[in-house]
Formats: structure tokens, sequence, C-alpha cells
């Protein structure tokens, strides 16, 4: 059987499978894989069985438990303006169109088990490595990459429509052994909901098969609300806030999200600092097992919805933590150049990811006067309290010369610890009957307690208690009032 299944498999490689062999008129010379060497590689990716053996709840890392109190915002804030997260904002780098050879058919050689190991019915297990190790995850500019034409025989997905440049966030790249997609293209094409395993240091493609809510029936007439979520960063999981389970627990919280409203904000910590560990960490440049799923949590959420905003450069300073100091704020004096470099810094380490941020915000929101107006010059959305603000409570534009700033506050604050439910829910009615802006922000790790992501044989649930998460039952009560969470523009 499973002869005959390889011969099926090399007969649809051969005749060029899904993918298109077209080449682009300037697709000349053959770059590399940024991150990798397509000379060093073998020449047929060693393919491993499917592990096994996974737990029946996802990632193995330890739970790490929410703690109960979250970080401290103080408050103090103004508004900004609405991003359009651009679908495709490509990489440096062209994409690359290879040989117009078709794919080889893969060979059995050792080492490595055969691809006829390959169990068409399992799961797919892709392994980090770095250039010479593995063809699987690779890195194109920081960002993960798969073997297309490798996983999509191995999952059995044949009937999958051609891949067209059209429908991709990100680049492919046509080589040799196949067609790169990067991860969340690749995800997304496929309905996987990939998890990423420390211990042994892989992903798992899972077919996503189901969730545990219902998504809100569509509704036009719908108020505006706005969510942010707080201080997310790549801290390799030092806080216990972004561990590898978290990080999936993430993805799962923005699979919800999308389900119940059109538009959430992330405010990213772009550089995570920890000098007490020693750690300074750069997703824009540090290719690891962690920046990976990083890099591919961030995708995953802008793809639903996300709207990326710069949080600070770092959110600390001295020997402080990123998400526990402050950076800006009447404590930290600069230049308008030396505020302005500062912004640079943040913005070139989300520009080397392809990002463009659609807002900033002060960390803790601590703004000095001087700060705030450099801000408004520079950036076309500030989510905080506007400090010149006569009346507090919406939204504001300010113009300065040809340039327009937009700021937007978060009246109910936030959720200060898992406990105050009680606590946003007056905020938010007092928002409700006071007519001011319908905006708070959240730390995700509050609702982890309530989230699980369960296999089932070869699926993956995703699975988020309604009754116990705090953000079904605010959106829920948002829905009741006329509200949808949406972006502001
Ligand atoms: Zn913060």
């Amino acid at each position: 059987m499973k002869k005959l299944l390889c011969m099926l498999l090399a007969l649809l490689l051969l005749a060029g499978c899904a993918y298109p062999r077209s080449r682009p008129a300037d697709a000349g010379n053959e770059p590399m894989l940024p991150g990798i060497s397509m000379d060093e590689r073998p020449a047929h990716p060693g393919r491993k069985s499917p592990e096994p053996t996974h737990p029946t709840e996802a990632p193995t890392e330890p739970p790490t438990e929410a703690p109960t109190e979250a970080p401290t915002e103080p408050t103090t804030e103004p508004p900004t303006e609405a991003p359009t997260e651009p679908p495709t904002e490509a990489p440096t780098e062209a994409p690359t169109e290879a040989p117009t050879e078709p794919a080889p058919v893969p060979t059995t050689e050792a080492p490595g088990p055969s691809y006829s190991d390959v169990s068409f019915t399992q799961h797919y297990t892709l392994y980090f490595g770095q250039s010479k190790l593995d063809t699987e995850l690779v890195c194109v500019g920081n960002r993960p990459y798969v073997n297309a034409s490798i996983v999509e025989p191995a999952l059995s997905l044949f009937n999958l429509p051609a891949v067209s440049e059209n429908n991709l966030r990100w680049p492919m790249y046509t080589k040799p052994d196949g067609l790169y997609l990067s991860l969340i293209d690749e995800a997304l094409r496929c309905g996987l909901f990939p998890v990423f395993f420390d211990a042994e240091k892989s992903v798992h493609l899972y077919r996503l098969s189901g969730r545990t809510w219902e998504a809100f029936p569509a509704k036009s007439n719908a108020v505006p609300a706005y969510l942010r979520l707080e201080d997310l960063t790549a801290d390799n999981g030092l806080s216990g806030r972004f561990t590898h389970e978290n990080l999936s627990k993430l993805r799962l919280l923005a699979e919800y999200l999308h389900g119940h409203g059109t538009a959430v904000y992330l405010a990213w910590i772009p550089l995570y600092v920890n000098p007490g560990a020693r750690v300074t960490n750069d997703i824009s440049k540090d290719w690891s097992y962690y920046n990976t799923d990083f890099v591919f949590t961030l995708d995953w959420m802008l793809a639903l919805g996300g709207q990326l905003g710069l949080h600070g450069l770092t959110h600390q300073s001295g020997n402080e933590i990123s998400a526990d100091g402050t950076e800006f704020g009447s404590a930290h004096s600069y230049t308008d150049a030396q505020l302005l470099e500062r912004f640079a810094a943040a913005e070139a380490i989300a520009g080397a990811l392809g990002y463009t941020p659609k807002f900033f915000e002060f960390p803790h929101e601590a703004v000095t006067a001087q700060q705030a107006e450099v801000a408004e010059r520079h950036f076309s959305a500030i989510y905080q309290q506007c400090p010149f603000s006569r009346v507090p409570g919406n939204i504001e534009r300010r113009d300065s010369g040809s340039h327009s700033c937009l700021w937007v506050p978060t009246p109910a604050d936030y959720v200060y610890h898992a406990d105050d439910f009680n606590g946003i829910l007056e905020r938010l009615t007092m928002c409700y009957e006071t007519g001011k802006l319908m905006s708070f922000f959240f730390h995700p790790i509050l609702d982890a307690p309530a989230q699980s992501i369960v296999i089932e044989g070869e699926d993956l649930r995703l699975q988020y208690d309604e009754q116990a998460g705090i953000l079904p039952r605010l959106l829920k009560q948002l829905d009741a009032w006329g509200y949808r969470l949406a972006a502001f523009s």
C-alpha cells in the first residue's frame, strides 16, 4: 500500500503537482534563500517519521500558570489611527524562482528514513535546524518557511488549488527540491495549526479540525469597540507569559477574536531586554527555535485581523526587564533627535520582518509633553489618551503641518488581574453610559487558563472556556450593547 502511495506521489510530483512551474522573466540567477545555502543542503530532505507520541494537551512545556496579577499599566493616554495590515509586505529579498525542471522525485538514501516511511495519514512534523542540518523548516528573512512540495503530499493534500502569489502574504521560492512557502501561508492554505514542541525542537502541523465556540453572526450596524492586547514580547518564556504553550494560546486567542470582530490591536515590544538573565532578544536578527514560534505567532495574528503596533522599543531602562520598566516619561529625558532614533530602532526591527506598524504606545503610557509632540509628528496613530486633550475619553486627530496623528484612548483602562471581571465590566459600563470610547486593553496571559489546545488523533481542536474566560464574557456583553471589535480609521 505504501509503495502504491509512493508511486502516486512520484507521478504527482513529476507532473508538477499543484505548483506552478512558471518562472518570471527576471529570474535569471538564482539567489540563495537567506539563511540557508541551497548547495549545503542535502539533495533530499532527510525525512523523519512522524513522532507518534504527543500529549493529548498540546505543548509539552510547563503550563506556567498565569499570574493572577496583570502587569501594571499606569494610565494616562491617547489615540491612534487605523491599520490596514497589508496582505503582502515583501521582505527585502525578491522572490526567487528556480530551474524549471520538475521537482525531483524524492529518493531514498541513507542517512535518514526513506520517504516511504511517511505515513500519509499522519500529521506532519518539521524539525528545526540550520542550513546544514535540515531542509524542512528554514529561515527566510527570519521568517519560518517550509517545503510545501513535501508537506502537502505527506498530509494527503492533493487537491488544493495551485499556489498563486496573489494569495500569499509573503513571497514563495521555487527550488530544485520543491516549493517553499512561509509557514503562515502554508498553514492558511492547508488549514493547519502548527504546534511547537520545545523538547524535540519540532513543529507539528495539525489539521485544525474544530473549535469549541461559535463565531458571532455578522452585524452591519455595530458600533466599533477597540481592544489592545498588551505587552507582547519575545521573552524566551522567561517571564512565563510567552512560553511556546502560551504562544499557541495567543494563536488560539487570535482565532477566537477573529470570529468575534474585525480587528484587534497588538502592543508589541520589539526588543526584549532582561539584563539579569543577560538576554537581549531581537527576533529580526536571531534565528532561533523560540523566535521562529514568535514570528510565526505574529504572522498568524496579523493574518486574523491583528493590527501591529510598537509599544516602545524595549519597555525598560537600565536593569529593568522589558514590560516591567518604563522607557519614556518624566523619569527619562531625551532630545528630539534621541527620541526619533529610538522610534527608528523600533521601526527597523518591524521593517526587517516586513511589518508596517500601525500605531505607537508609550510603555505604561508614560510620556512628557515634549515626547508626545515628537511622537505625534512622527507616527500617524498613538494608542493612548492624548495628554493635550481638553475632554479626555475620545479619539482626537491632531495636525502638525501636513502630518496628522490620531490619538486613541482606552477610557475603560484594562483588566487589572484575573479577578477583575466586575471591575472592567463597571468601567466598560461607564463608557457605554457616558458615550466615551469603548476601548480597553488586556494582557493575554490572564485568559490562558481558560484556553487549551487538544490533539485528537491527527486533528487538533481549540478550546476556550467561554464561561471562565474574561474576554469571551466581555465580548458577549459588548455585543449585547451593539458593539463589535474593529479598527479605528
Ligand atoms: Zn506595557
